[in-house]
């Protein structure tokens, strides 16, 4: 009986994460998704508190608490401009945990306790341990690329690649010796077993560092949605030992969407995975910097005289990018977008699939200053808008903006799609220098005849818009 009412709040749970994961792919549907996800998991949680009899609650009960306080602490105080950084370190606490608790069933096995020491366990035992490991080191190098503390530029030597593939090699046939003629408690065989064992989880950690030294910092976002998607493949195996079914159906979610995800990420920059993992892009080309800063002759427009121009405009298209979000302007736009609507000139939002820092970036800080979902438009959705529109207003976004992307066969970004902003009447770009953005390469854009630039930190560029429409 006992047996049966925990399955039954497993599947419960498994179908409010199926919901939950479905609507996250809305903006507007989003928070329920993401509220029916955290109730199937509290169902679940509970479910298996009632499965464990042998592990005393208060211990339970107190790594739930802390655990759940520094979630609350550390996702209330997070910037959103740190976000990749926080999923990363969830990451990689998410593959620890799964091969702690792996580890913890191969222990078993080898003490002569184990309930399970078939083969099948075996192999999902060492999965879990491998995927696991990489994923927690992975993940924290990541981490510290994104907060500088580790150099963001690729670290590459020759031969790299090859050596990363001989260690995987090497960890496969190690995780082999590990569980060979473990499956029936051979007991003279055990404790070299255990030897084994412990030299593929340092591997395992090597891996995941040496996988990550060599990829850009920019490309950290795409790592570390791979890397979720290898936790949640890490958590499916353990699921698999501790025969789990909430555990096995979460971590396939995971697993999945995070494929999915990455993905997405690869096709809205033109790119494909082995590229983003094995290629070092992202090393500073100082030849395109200087075709950066030097190549191109601007013309500037002060911040009044744009924001009369837009005033008399009957359309503009607001094109966020990564300098928003650093700037934090998200507020100031939409104050903007008001004071325009006001004037009666038509404004709509044009989202690029990667602009920002990491998928649904400009949705979620659009959304967060309140600005009308029915505003904002995928770029398939409005592309063809921009023929017809008089301002195009470019708030710190350059490479989604980047014509060359179009015809220039050398560049870098040739043939992602991007918005087709240089269409527009008239094009302002807003940014605080000629600096190029995540590609590193110079922008035609800003040397076209209809575009001007308006020069300085996005937040206050904006505000001085708004200054101007108000008096
Ligand atoms: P970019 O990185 O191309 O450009 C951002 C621009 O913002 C810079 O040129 C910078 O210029 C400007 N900027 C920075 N800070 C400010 C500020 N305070 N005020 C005003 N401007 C500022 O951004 P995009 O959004 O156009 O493109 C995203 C890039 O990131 C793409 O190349 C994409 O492939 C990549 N990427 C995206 C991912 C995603 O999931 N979204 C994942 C991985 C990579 P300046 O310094 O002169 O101010």
């Amino acid at each position: 009986m006992k047996e049966n009412l925990i399955l039954i709040a497993y599947i419960i749970s498994a179908i409010l994460f199926i919901i939950g994961i479905k609507r996250l792919g809305k903006v507007d549907t989003a928070r329920q998704g993401n509220f029916l996800s955290a109730v199937g998991m509290l169902i679940a949680i509970i479910a298996t508190l009632f499965m464990m009899d042998a592990i005393p609650l208060e211990w339970v009960l107190t790594g739930i608490a802390i655990g759940a306080i520094i979630g609350a602490v550390s996702a209330t105080k997070v910037a959103m401009t740190a976000m990749p950084e926080m999923v990363a370190i969830f990451n990689g606490f998410g593959g620890g945990a799964s091969a702690l608790v792996a580890s913890a069933e191969f222990f078993k096995i080898h003490g002569g306790s184990a309930a399970n020491n078939d083969t099948t366990t075996l192999i999902t035992i060492m999965l879990s341990v491998i995927i696991g490991s990489l994923t927690f080191t992975g993940s924290f190098i990541a981490w510290g690329k994104l907060q500088g503390k580790i150099s963001g530029q690729p670290i590459t030597y020759p031969g790299q690649n090859m050596v990363n593939g001989l260690i995987l090699v090497g960890m496969v046939i190690f995780g082999y010796l590990a569980v060979t003629n473990m499956s029936g408690f051979v007991a003279e065989t055990t404790e070299i077993n255990m030897l084994w064992f412990s030299v593929v989880i340092v591997i395992g950690l090597f891996l995941g560092i040496l996988s990550v030294l060599p990829i850009g910092g920019a490309d950290m976002p795409v790592v570390i949605s791979l890397l979720n998607s290898y936790s949640g493949i890490a958590a499916a195996m353990t699921g698999f030992v501790l025969q789990n079914h909430a555990l096995i159906v979460s971590g396939c979610l995971v697993g999945a969407s995070g494929l999915f995800l990455t993905n997405i990420m690869c096709k809205g920059m033109n790119r494909s995975l082995g590229n983003v993992l094995f290629s070092a892009f992202g090393k500073v080309d100082e030849s395109a910097v200087q075709k950066t800063t030097s190549g191109v002759t601007v013309k500037e427009m002060s911040p009044d005289n744009a924001a009369y121009t837009m005033q008399a405009a009957e359309s503009v298209i607001i094109v966020p990018g990564y300098g928003m979000a650093v700037a934090q302007a998200q507020h100031e736009v939409r104050k903007l977008s008001d004071e325009l609507e006001k004037t009666g000139v038509d404004v709509k939002f044009a989202v690029h699939p990667v602009a920002g820092r990491m998928p649904g970036h400009m949705n979620v800080l659009l959304a967060e200053a309140n600005i009308s979902y029915d505003k904002l438009f995928d770029m398939d959705e409005i592309n063809d808008d921009f023929a017809s529109t008089d301002v195009a207003l470019i708030i710190g976004a350059n490479d989604v903006v980047n014509p060359a992307a179009r015809h220039d066969e050398s560049s870098p970004i040739y043939g992602m799609p991007i918005l087709n902003v240089d269409q527009a009447k008239t094009t302002f770009v807003l940014k605080r220098s000629m600096n190029p953005g995540f590609a590193g390469i110079s922008n035609e854009l800003f040397g076209y005849e209809n575009n001007y630039m308006v020069f300085g930190d996005a937040k206050a560029t904006v505000s001085q818009f708004v200054e101007t429409l108000k008096e």
